[in-house]
């Protein structure tokens, strides 16, 4: 079925908010291991701060994950301008990481490492300007807590060793901005090519379930369509039914006035009949000079009046101003579904009718009475 391999083809092509949901799995796992090194130092003694600190900095780094992955979670972001917040989500996260790095004595820089990871994360979703003030802020801050370090318990530390720590750590850094802005051509050439594949994915299901001239359902799209309302109505007694269209004397037209012109009947009386139906109908080109309306919760009766209403106004259409027919005439055969009836069944009770009404003189609507056969 054309609607099976559509969704396959769907499954194919790269949602963008399946994608930030990764992104935002990630991050958080970012933020766990981070909380989990957190508590590790406290529990080691390497935290020189008090328990207030301690508590309030992984209280605050627990809070800011869980919304973020909320947010993320549930689309919220899906229509901002850049909808990973990666540039907020990595300063704040840098934050937390330069709070853990300044109590610690003694290998600060290793507070500092979930910097690396985050970086390759986010060059996935950042451009290289972002990158840049990321790396900036977390090189400049890490200058400052070390500073303060300095400053506060300068005669404890082995001060050039923190400053040559320091400086790897930013030269590391900068070389990820670099490989991140890499990343980040890759990701755009991506991003086109995956439009690109979802525009194309969008022609071929439009090529194959419309007709070439009307631009209408083809007869494929309407079974499947039929089968779907079928089935509804078996298992939950939906009503639909259905109007077998045939233009009048349409050979005549063609031989009248040419085939182009008939042509320009048929893409008319598609516009026409779509700019009258309810939404939810559905209208459909068989072939030829051949249509289907398709009429959920309808019964008969019901169809029976959109049918008249429809051969009546299409009778008022003309078509002389166009070097065309003064007016077409339609004739319309009318079927309610039956409990259990193949579609086919269906569709030949509403042929019958049309069949009547053709020979009952054309310009008519006529209803299946009939039982269904086998
Ligand atoms: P009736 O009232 O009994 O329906 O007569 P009719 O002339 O409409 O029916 P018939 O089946 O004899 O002829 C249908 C015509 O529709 C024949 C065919 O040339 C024409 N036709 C089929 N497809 C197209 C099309 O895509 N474009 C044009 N212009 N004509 C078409
Ligand atoms: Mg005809
Ligand atoms: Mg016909």
């Amino acid at each position: 079925m054309i609607a099976d391999e559509w969704q396959q083809a769907r499954r194919l092509a790269v949602s963008e908010h399946r994608l930030l949901r990764r992104h935002a799995r990630a991050v958080l796992a970012l933020s766990l291991l981070q909380a989990s090194l957190l508590v590790i130092f406290q529990e080691l003694g390497l935290l020189n701060a008090s328990t207030l600190y301690y508590r309030s900095l992984l209280a605050g780094l627990v809070v800011l994950a869980a919304l973020y992955t909320v947010l993320i979670e549930l689309g919220v972001t899906l229509r901002w301008r850049e909808p990973s917040l990666s540039k907020p989500m990595s300063l704040g996260l840098v934050a937390v990481l330069l709070a853990t790095a300044y109590p610690m004595e003694g290998g600060r820089i290793g507070a500092m490492m979930l910097f690396y990871p985050l970086m390759l994360l986010v060059s996935f979703r950042l451009g290289i300007r972002a990158l840049i003030v990321v790396a900036v802020f977390a090189s400049g801050g890490y200058a400052l807590i070390l500073a303060l370090a300095i400053a506060n318990h300068g005669v404890r530390l082995n001060v050039t060793l923190e400053v040559l720590q320091w400086l790897v750590f930013t030269l590391v850094g900068f070389s990820f901005v670099v490989t991140g802005s890499g990343v980040n051509g890759l990701r755009r050439s991506l991003a086109v090519k995956n439009h690109a594949l979802a525009d194309a994915l969008e022609q071929v299901r439009s090529l194959a379930i419309r007709d070439d001239l009307t631009s209408l359902f083809n007869r494929r799209h309407i079974m499947e369509v039929l089968d779907r309302q079928k089935a509804l109505a078996d298992s939950r007694d939906y009503p639909f039914s259905v109007c077998y269209v045939d233009l009048d004397y349409f050979k005549r037209i063609n031989d009248a006035y040419g085939h182009d012109c008939g042509d320009r009947v048929l893409r008319q009386f598609a516009a026409h009949t779509l700019g009258g139906l309810r939404e939810g109908d559905y209208l459909a080109r068989l072939g030829g000079e051949e249509f289907i309306l398709v009429l959920p919760q309808s019964h008969l009766e019901g169809a029976q009046r959109v049918a008249e209403r429809l051969r009546e106004s299409w009778a008022a259409h003309g078509f002389a101003a166009d070097n065309g027919p003064p007016s077409v005439s339609l004739s319309i055969g009318v079927a309610e579904y039956r409990r259990a009836e193949t579609i086919d069944q269906l569709i030949a009770r509403a042929d019958r009718a049309l069949y009547l009404a053709k020979s009952g003189g054309r310009n008519r609507v006529c209803l299946a009475q009939e039982q269904a056969t086998g």
